[in-house]
Parts: C-alpha cells; sequence; structure tokens
C-alpha cells in the first residue's frame, strides 16, 4: 500500500512539476499560468503534446527546442524531478494519513516558491495566499476525517506563533528577512504545528540553520559579500519540508541525546 501510494504520488508529482515550470516562469512575469499553452522563450512556437511530457522530452530533444534549436535550461527537468521525487516521499510518509493531499500542495508550493526566490528574490503573494488558504482547508477536511481536531487547532496555533516571531525579527532585524518570508512562515508552522510542537521548533530551526551554512560558505568562497542579499524562502522550505519527511526520528534523536 505504501510503495503504491508513492510510485502514484511520484508519477503525480512529475505531471505537477511541468505545471510548476510553467507557474516558475510567469508568475514573476505577471502572465497568466492558464493561457497561453507552453511555448519556446526563444522563438515562441507552442510546444506539442509529445514535447510537453515531464523530463522524457528535455532528454529526447537533448535540451534544445525542435523549432529553433535553442537550448532549454536543465532547470525544467530538475524541477520536474525534484517535485517527482518529493511527491513520492511524501507520498510513503503520508500513505495512511487523510492530510497527504494537503502535504503534497504545501511540496508543490514550496519548490514555486523557492524558486522564484532563488531567481527573483521575491515569494509571490499570487502563490503565498492560495497555498496558504487551500492549506487551511485541506487540513480542516483531514482534521475532520481522522478525526483530530487536536492537531488542526495545534496547526493554527503554530502557524500564528511562526507568523509572530519572524513578524518580530523581521521589525527588529533592518535589511534582514523580507515580509514575504514573514507570510510563508505562518503556512509553514501550519503545516509543522499539525504535526507537533518540537517539529514547529525543530523546522523552523533547521531552515534557519541550512540558511547560516550556506550563507557562510558563500561568503567563505566570495560568492556572496556579507552584505548581500540571500534568499531566505529555499531554506525556510527546506528545513520545514525536512521535518515534514523525517519529523518523528528527528524529534526522537533529539529526545535521545537528553539521556
Ligand atoms: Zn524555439
Amino acid at each position: 500500500m505504501t510503495a503504491f501510494v508513492a510510485v502514484v504520488a511520484g508519477v503525480l508529482g512529475l505531471v505537477v512539476g511541468s505545471f510548476l515550470n510553467v507557474v516558475i516562469w510567469r508568475v514573476p512575469r505577471r502572465e497568466s499560468i492558464v493561457q497561453p499553452r507552453s511555448h519556446c522563450p526563444n522563438c515562441d512556437t507552442q510546444l506539442e503534446n509529445r514535447d510537453n511530457i515531464p523530463v522524457v522530452s528535455w532528454v529526447l530533444l537533448r535540451g534544445k527546442c525542435r523549432q529553433c534549436g535553442e537550448s532549454i535550461s536543465m532547470q525544467y527537468p530538475i524541477v520536474e524531478l525534484l517535485t517527482g521525487v518529493l511527491f513520492a516521499a511524501v507520498g510513503a510518509r503520508y500513505a495512511y494519513s487523510w492530510a497527504l493531499p494537503a502535504f503534497l500542495v504545501l511540496t508543490a508550493g514550496l519548490i514555486a516558491i523557492s524558486v522564484i526566490d532563488l531567481e527573483h528574490f521575491i515569494i509571490p503573494n499570487r502563490i503565498v495566499y492560495p497555498l496558504g488558504i487551500s492549506s487551511v482547508i485541506l487540513l480542516a477536511f483531514a482534521a475532520l476525517l481522522e478525526p483530530d481536531w487536536h492537531a488542526y487547532g495545534r496547526a493554527w496555533l503554530g502557524g500564528l506563533a511562526a507568523f509572530a516571531f519572524f513578524l518580530v525579527l523581521h521589525l527588529v532585524v533592518p535589511g534582514g528577512m523580507g515580509f514575504g518570508d514573514v507570510r510563508l512562515s505562518f503556512v509553514l508552522g501550519l503545516f509543522l504545528g499539525w504535526l507537533g510542537w518540537a517539529e514547529v521548533l525543530g523546522g523552523l530551526f533547521t531552515g534557519f540553520l541550512y540558511g547560516a551554512v550556506v550563507g557562510m560558505v558563500l561568503i567563505a568562497v566570495g560568492r556572496r559579500g556579507r552584505r548581500q542579499h540571500i534568499p531566505f524562502g529555499p531554506f525556510l522550505a527546506a528545513g520545514t519540508m525536512t521535518f515534514v519527511l523525517f519529523g518523528p526520528q528527528l524529534v526522537d534523536w533529539w529526545h535521545g541525546l537528553g539521556r
């Protein structure tokens, strides 16, 4: 059963990843994500169905547009593969939970947000708001079906606590965290809160840890100045996904250290 859910989620992830590529390209450019169909950014030719298969098309075309031969960024198949792998992992982890759809939506949203933040240094409201609203609704369905309203209440408290904490950071540390990160933190706290309070602390702390480590490495190798901006969204997202996938193991490990 777990393997079956993982495989189905993984295939779904490849397709969703293909859609995320459209979102990642169009949302920061304020284009519609529905119309028109996908087209080559260079020659504008619309993609045929056979050239729109996740990962496979890119490999068959050897990363070049069929019409004009312009190379197609490796980012496309990478986003598709990443989404497929993470969906499979989330599917395996939540195969027996009604919260699975909510966690898949979270995964997709965080991938789009992370890539856009890395490229444009923004976390678009056009993604965070729909992600937040659908998360609140999907987790409410999960709470109803499980049934576990206790977890749902804790999710809200986790989201509000994370939001308050990031808001204070945003106000106290000038030029530090953007308000996009503050909005995003509500969604992260919501899902981590659904899992437990230890996950809220662990997931957010791990996000800071990732950001600090990568930031120091970038400064050390001279790729970024001390005062240059480093997008924070991807690290927060990675910290949360770490606890979404390995929360119980990491919390157990942490408790074990105290003994
Ligand atoms: Zn082309």
